[in-house]
């Protein structure tokens, strides 16, 4: 059976996931893995599709130093245990710049063209390209496909992927991108599924995980993002603040002299809910502590992203569905309960049995719009789109030996 193994590599951590084609040539999840810990306490943990744990292990640091041992180790595994070998292997990249505005199959150009992105995207895209590169190493003719987390609002208008000013730097590549594309892109192909009635009309998705954004669509496709030329922009998130007056970077720069480097580790990991709360990034930390500082940090979450869905209703010229996703959104009612409530002025009532029941649909009879839960998957996307660019080259004997 034809396998697509699918990597989302980060800085010390590399997850990675096992697809199966069925006869339709669809992607079913057979295997989820994840290398922590990398060059300081790796640890391999596997688990099947019914989470079953599969392997448990810990390595010694300079046994596993970097992602490309990790996958290589992984990939060992794999084979040498599970008798599987993919045909080929579908990456999460965090920046497709101004160029990709779709998946695409990598060969060493394309690497040259993300490696130039990277200025864009410093914390992920050198992690994204790390395991690329790794196996292409070792596997040069294993066919590659990178997923951009960007690419599916590349279609946003003039007006949405602008910023005011100088031109000259929009041409260079300086634009509102947006992120969490991936998980948009998902969730768009699940709205005709899971709500027809609003499938094809303007529809709000908040991705709320330990990264948030979230994403007007209209028909389906994203019209407007509240993230832009990186992933700091829009809501707060767990260690990353939002939106920020740009003077507050050069007030740090110049009156506090922090370097470069400083403000950057400032931005991306000692602000948002970490920051504010001084207590943890983590939601669920934060909903059970009493302290006053938790609360206030939960408080200004629910705000910014009220105020944020005022902005996208704007965009979209009305609204009529608002759709909760990833970790927090999937996960806590109380933060749904809470979120929904910023919605009233937009027509927006929740069930209360319903939300806390689990539902996906969670809307109250009185609701004027509708909202909904619908559990995102980045990696399927990936899979799936790894599967599509894979078609024709199966005609070719080399793949289709595998
Ligand atoms: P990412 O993939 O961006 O790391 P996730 O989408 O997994 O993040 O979301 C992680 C966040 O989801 C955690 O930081 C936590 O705050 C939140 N979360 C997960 N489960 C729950 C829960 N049951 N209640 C509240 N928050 C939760």
């Amino acid at each position: 059976m034809d396998r697509i193994l699918v990597v989302n590599a980060g800085s010390s951590s590399v997850k990675f996931q096992v697809f199966a084609l069925d006869s339709r040539g669809e992607p079913v999840r057979q295997i989820k893995g994840q290398f922590d810990g990398i060059g300081v306490h790796p640890q391999l943990r596997v688990k099947d599709a019914s989470g079953q744990v599969l392997i448990e292990r810990n390595y010694a640091a300079d046994q596993i130093g970097d992602v490309g041992a990790a996958l290589v180790t992984a990939g060992a595994w794999l084979r040498e245990t599970q008798n599987i070998t993919p045909i080929a292997v579908g990456h999460r990249v965090v920046h497709g710049g101004p160029k990709y505005s779709a998946p695409v199959l990598i060969n060493s150009h394309v690497i040259d063209d993300l490696d130039d992105y990277a200025p864009l995207a410093p914390l992920h895209q050198p992690n994204n390209l790390a395991p690329i590169r790794a196996i292409k190493a070792q596997m040069p003719d294993l066919p590659q496909v990178a997923c951009f987390d960007t690419a599916f609002h590349r279609n946003h208008g003039a007006l949405a992927d602008h910023y005011a000013i100088p031109e000259k730097y929009y041409d260079e590549g300086v634009r509102r991108y947006g992120f969490h594309g991936l998980s948009y892109e998902y969730i768009a192909t699940q709205l005709p599924v899971v709500a027809p009635a609003v499938a094809s009309k303007r529809v709000i998705v908040a991705h709320l995980g330990s990264g948030a954004s979230m994403c007007a669509m209209k028909n389906g496709r994203s019209v407007e993002s509240t993230m832009g030329f990186t992933a700091l922009d829009g809501l707060p998130m767990g260690t990353r603040p939002g939106q920020l007056d740009p003077g507050i970077v050069l007030y740090l720069i110049e009156q506090k002299g922090m370097t470069v480097a400083q403000v950057q580790k400032l931005l991306y990991g000692d602000c948002g809910l970490k920051g504010l709360s001084g207590i943890s990034n983590d939601v669920r930390e934060l909903q059970s502590s009493s302290d006053s500082r938790a609360q206030f940090a939960l408080d200004y979450f629910v705000y910014r992203i009220g105020l944020n869905a005022g902005l996208l209703a704007a965009a979209l010229g009305g609204l009529d569905a608002f759709v909760f996703t990833a970790g927090i959104g999937e996960n806590s009612p109380i933060m749904r309960a809470r979120i929904a409530a910023t919605l009233q002025w937009l027509g927006g009532a929740i069930d209360a049995k319903a939300n806390e029941g689990g539902a996906s649909d969670i809307a109250s009879g009185q609701s004027r719009i509708g909202i909904y839960v619908i559990p995102t998957d980045e990696e399927l996307m990936i899979a799936r789109h790894t599967a599509t660019i894979l078609k024709p080259l199966q005609k070719s004997p080399r793949v289709a030996a595998g």
